[in-house]
């Protein structure tokens, strides 16, 4: 079967179809300002990438488009749209509405309005999609698979906040999560790797958005962001973890709203904020070796915070098997993989220097052979993890 993997956002979409036979992306693209003046579409397949630029008032009229590409004579990679079997939307938000990826009907259509206060941004954007598929490939099985969803295993100590108990009853405030997909997919394939599911799993996401997950026996049992992608590890931008109490401070000192507190906590803050330099790892890293203080800092306190993480897991799960690095960071930069890992030597890490620097397709094994704790760096794909979500579904 064919799916179509769709990840829309408010003014953008990006797209993959993949052919579940061989697990292959036939095709994908990104149509960007939808609803805004020169909106375009560019397509790859084939080895080829084709611009289109056309009016996309909304999203139907972008999937009509995106249908376009697929089905064209020269570059699309379908002779009909018969040939998708079905499509598999990524949504951010689930709140307790949700929690497993699920397939759309008209009465749950209602209920996924209703997480949109769990992620205002996005979930509007996500549910656009939804409809416009609906609209544009009437009769198609859509499913939705939530960044939430492979965090709702989590035991009740790991999950709920220590507020007042009838508050998270009356407004489901506790502890989500995000990159859920990511941390699946990976999982999934440290699993396969070591060949035991049970097994005792960290994985680390790092990227412009940073959690890490602790996976018993492939289920999820915490996570490090909150109930938004706020809280945990401190990010590109993001403080991470904070006490609240600093941040009225701050707010009080520099004159900001509520509103513009938690702006400023998810956009001026992390290693961007610390380091004066970029949210960028290979900027603050190139500073950091021409002697910058603050972007030294920056790696340093971002290593310490994930090896905490770590460290905290391994409590969690009673022991730990593997660590796993993915995302953009954790897939590149070798240098805070080393800086994470030079300080696990407690927990039975032999973390491999030389192996560290080599790159390799699929996965990578970066401790020494014989290392208590296996630590793997695996590219993550959310857009195959939706498709196989969807396929199971279908
Ligand atoms: P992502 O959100 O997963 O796309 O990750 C994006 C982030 O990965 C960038 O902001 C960089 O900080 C980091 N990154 C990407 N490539 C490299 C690299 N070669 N070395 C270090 N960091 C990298």
């Amino acid at each position: 079967m064919k799916i179509l993997v769709i990840n829309a956002g408010s003014s953008s979409l990006k797209y993959q179809l993949i052919d579940m036979d061989t697990e292959s992306v036939l095709a994908k693209g990104l149509c960007e300002r939808i609803g805004i003046d020169g909106s375009n579409l560019v397509h790859k397949a084939n080895g080829k990438q084709t611009k289109y630029v056309a009016a996309m008032p909304d999203h139907t009229v972008a999937i009509k488009m995106v249908i376009d590409a697929l089905t064209d004579p020269e570059v699309g990679v379908v002779s009909s749209l018969d040939e998708i079997g079905a499509i598999g939307h990524r949504v951010v938000g689930s709140g307790e509405y949700f929690s497993a990826p699920t397939l759309i009907t008209k009465d749950n259509l209602a209920t996924l309005k209703m997480t949109f206060e769990f992620a205002p941004i996005h979930n509007p954007a996500n549910y656009m999609g939804v409809t416009a598929c609906m609209e544009a490939m009437p009769g198609k099985p859509n499913v939705v698979v939530f960044d939430t969803a492979f965090h709702s295993t989590m035991p009740d100590e790991a999950k709920l906040y220590a507020i007042d108990y009838q508050d998270y009853l009356d407004y489901k405030v506790r502890r989500y999560g995000a990159h859920g997909t990511s941390h699946k997919y990976v999982s999934a394939e440290a699993i396969k790797y070591l060949g035991k599911k049970e097994s005792k799993i960290v994985t680390c996401h790092l990227g412009g958005g940073s959690s890490v997950s602790a996976v018993l026996n492939g289920k999820c049992v915490d996570t490090s962001m909150g109930f938004t992608p706020l809280a945990g590890v401190p990010m590109g931008t993001r403080s991470g973890d904070i006490d609240p109490s600093a941040a009225k401070f701050l707010a009080e000192k520099k004159g900001m709203t509520f509103e513009e507190t938690i702006n400023y906590l998810n956009k001026k803050c992390g290693v961007a904020g610390v380091s004066g330099v970029s949210s960028d790892f290979r900027d603050l890293q190139a500073a950091a070796e021409e002697g910058n203080y603050r972007a030294e800092l920056a790696l340093n306190i971002f290593a310490y915070n994930v090896r905490k993480y770590i460290g905290a897991y391994t409590v969690a799960m009673g022991g730990l098997d593997c660590i796993v690095f993915t995302a953009g960071i954790g897939e590149n930069s070798s240098y805070t993989r080393a800086q994470i890992c030079e300080g696990l030597e407690c927990l039975g890490v032999e973390f491999d220097k030389e192996a560290n620097e080599v790159r390799k397709d699929g996965v990578n094994e970066i401790s020494k052979p014989g290392s208590k704790v296996k630590v793997l760096v695996i590219p993550t794909n959310e857009e195959l993890m939706i498709a196989r979500e969807t396929l199971a579904l279908v």
